[in-house]
């Protein structure tokens, strides 16, 4: 039997199914639309350039951008190499080789695809501020505003988290970095298509997204650079054809760009739609497993997040057990397999998250295809595993006499 007829898929933001509408879009640049998009001499080569023009309108129309300012990447990974990267290099306030090359602001609750640029921009000379979020796992205007300096020369801020679906405060940072002249970037992978995009209202210069967190295909995505009011400018990091107006050389991946553009009008037409269908199919999930279960508790803000998903955690019962109690339920857990071991989430340690509860933590994340009948299945088997656990665990039964778990002195011999 297939994952598909044994398994209830709940991790949609860990990827997503291709939706078929894409992938009939799709397929004639297989077999039949096969020319090189950079062709300028034959029809082979206008009609792939065609269907390149037709997504990168559609990637722009759904954030409020100009079809010129999308450039095609190979995901968010990239988007985010080459804007955090391509900024920092060509604003940097000294020569490569100097200390003290400019001040760059993030979280430490970004994605790694994140966090590991701005490390490797740290060994370059550059000086980064990581920024703890709020017990609620948001990142304020007010924080950024706590932590520019007259060096800062960028500020990369992730729109929604991928593992609590808190959103930051973008419009607001977006303002503050422009009135403060730093070039903002955000990593909006799990924020496109699921809420409104308005990158001329919102001040943002730099945007990344990845087609396949919204039912597109895997390996294409798009950074969207400014380039009116102020232009920005970035340092290539790859060499090449001068493809994408030379941030980032390599033959165009046309069909998957065209899947990326028909997942962006699909998204546009349909997300405030599906949004309140998966946000109303969330909170019956949150709500009935709270009501049935002690000791949970909801990670990040309840009301700043995503509609289709939520990171919860479970008092008294072991991570990797209820893992193994739910295995028919595809989830993310609160553990991040590190070499050998299991490390608790970093993003959950952030907010203050004890280790143990890190661990027996789920990403629940719900998408177009989802149904109350799965909802109302996964409340069952969550419920029962944790309830089996539960039953087996001496230390739930003391905190249901009553007794300070915390106080407890662990007696070693
Ligand atoms: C998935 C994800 C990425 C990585 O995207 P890829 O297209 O897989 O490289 C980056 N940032 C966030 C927030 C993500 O959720």
């Amino acid at each position: 039997m297939t994952a598909q007829e044994t398994t209830i898929y709940f991790d949609h933001a860990s990827t997503t199914p291709c939706d078929q509408r894409v992938v009939d879009a799709m397929l004639p640049y297989f077999t039949s639309i096969y020319g090189n998009s950079s062709s300028r001499n034959h029809a082979y080569g206008w009609e792939a350039e065609n269907g390149v023009d037709t997504a990168r309108s559609q990637v722009a129309d759904l954030l409020g951008a100009q079809p010129k300012e999308i450039i095609f990447t190979s995901g968010a990974t990239e988007s985010n190499n080459i804007a955090i990267k391509g900024a920092a290099r060509m604003y940097a306030k000294a020569p490569a080789g100097s200390e003290s090359r400019g001040h760059i602001i993030t979280a430490v609750h970004e994605h790694k695809a994140v966090i590991d640029p701005c490390r490797r921009l740290e060994r370059e000379g550059f000086d980064v501020t990581f920024l703890e979020p709020s017990a609620d796992g948001i990142i304020t205007a007010q924080m950024i505003k706590d932590a520019l300096r007259d060096d800062t020369i960028l500020v990369s801020i992730m729109w929604a988290n991928n593992e609590l679906g808190t959103i930051n405060e973008i419009p607001c940072i977006g303002k503050i970095c422009k009135e403060h002249g730093a070039v903002f970037h955000t990593d909006a992978t799990q924020w496109v298509g699921k809420l409104r995009t308005d990158v001329e209202a919102d001040n943002i210069d730099l945007l990344s997204l990845s087609a396949h967190k919204m039912y597109g295909p895997k390996g294409v995505g798009a950074l969207y650079v400014r380039r009116r009011r102020p232009r920005v400018r970035l340092q290539a990091i790859q060499d090449g054809g001068g493809h994408e107006r030379g941030f980032r050389s390599g033959t165009l991946n046309v069909s998957s760009i065209v899947g990326l553009g028909a997942a962006c009008a699909i998204a546009k037409e349909e997300m405030e739609a599906e949004g309140k269908r998966l946000s109303a199919l969330r909170d019956k999930l949150e709500n009935e497993l709270m009501s049935r279960l002690e000791v949970v508790e909801v990670n990040g803000h309840r009301d700043h997040r995503l509609p289709h998903m939520t990171n919860i955690s479970f008092g008294f019962v072991e991570g990797e057990s209820l893992m193994m109690g739910i295995k028919n339920i595809a989830c993310s857990s609160g553990s991040a397999c590190t070499s050998a071991s299991l490390e608790p989430s970093y993003v959950l340690k952030a907010l203050g998250v004890g280790d143990e509860l890190a661990h027996s933590s789920l990403r629940l994340s719900l998408g177009r295809h989802t149904t109350e009948a799965e909802v109302d299945e996964a409340i069952e088997g969550i419920a029962a595993a944790v309830q089996h656990l539960r039953a087996m665990s001496p230390l739930f039964d003391l905190w249901k006499e009553g007794v300070d778990i915390s106080k407890i002195e662990w007696q070693s011999h």
